[in-house]
């Protein structure tokens, strides 16, 4: 039987205050449990594979906003610049400028997030502090005209201790702060804050986050 996905997503959207969007992770899991979702009203999903995000996207309502939430591999830009709405694991400028690259060929403009390593856990991932502070002083970005830097992403420490994921969301968005008032003073598009998961959505929403990144809560286990 189904996991009961519309009930799930009412209860997930019922816990989040005015201005705190839902990007329904739907990695995973089949066409019929977006479809489910995208019934009672959801609009923005998160794919972390580029070729089955392709497959969703050809086989699912266009006006779905499509967010990659996973590592993205420079070669695979050209296949979701096309057509994807927000590209949230940013990590390196390398990857921006082929962003920037593909969306000029596109004729359009892609946002994207600037993805921040602040966990202690072990990943190849995302930007320390510095880094991410680094690649915006060096100011290249600038030229970018077709990627647009909509805010940060993060995932904090898969833990129980609720007092550490706090400090990491906290770290979060005292950079956000810092970088919206050094850069994006002027950039009303520059206001995403993109953290919480199933099991720290609550915590998140409650440090700042202006975008949660659900899935298990929604449509249950992953089957891998
Ligand atoms: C899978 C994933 C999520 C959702 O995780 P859940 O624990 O299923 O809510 C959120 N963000 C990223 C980057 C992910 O890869």
């Amino acid at each position: 039987m189904m996991y009961d996905v519309k009930g799930n997503l009412k209860q997930v959207l019922a816990n989040l205050p005015q201005g705190v969007r839902l990007v329904a992770i739907s990695k995973y899991h089949p066409n019929e449990y977006i479809e489910a979702a995208y019934e009672e009203g959801q609009r923005i999903f998160g794919e972390s594979h580029e070729q089955e995000l392709r497959q969703k996207h050809a086989s699912l309502p266009s006006d779905i906003e499509w967010h990659f939430i996973g590592h993205l591999q420079t070669n695979k830009v050209k296949y979701i610049a096309p057509y994807v709405s927000m590209i949230e694991a940013v990590d390196s400028l390398k990857l921006l400028k082929e962003i920037d690259k593909q969306a000029a060929k596109q004729e359009r403009v892609i946002d994207v997030l600037l993805e921040l390593h602040i966990a202690e856990e072990e990943t190849k991932y995302g930007l320390t502090p510095d880094a991410c502070r680094q690649l915006l002083a060096d100011g290249e970005w600038r030229s970018l005209s077709h990627v647009r830097i909509c805010g940060l992403m993060m995932m904090a420490s898969y833990v129980d201790d609720e007092a550490q994921i706090r400090s990491e969301f906290r770290i979060a968005k005292n950079l956000f702060d810092e970088v919206k008032a050094t850069y994006f003073a002027d950039a009303p598009y520059f206001k995403e804050r993109s953290w919480g998961m199933s099991h720290d959505y609550p915590l998140a929403v409650e440090e700042g986050s202006t975008m949660v990144r659900v899935g298990t809560t929604i449509f249950g286990p992953r089957v891998y």
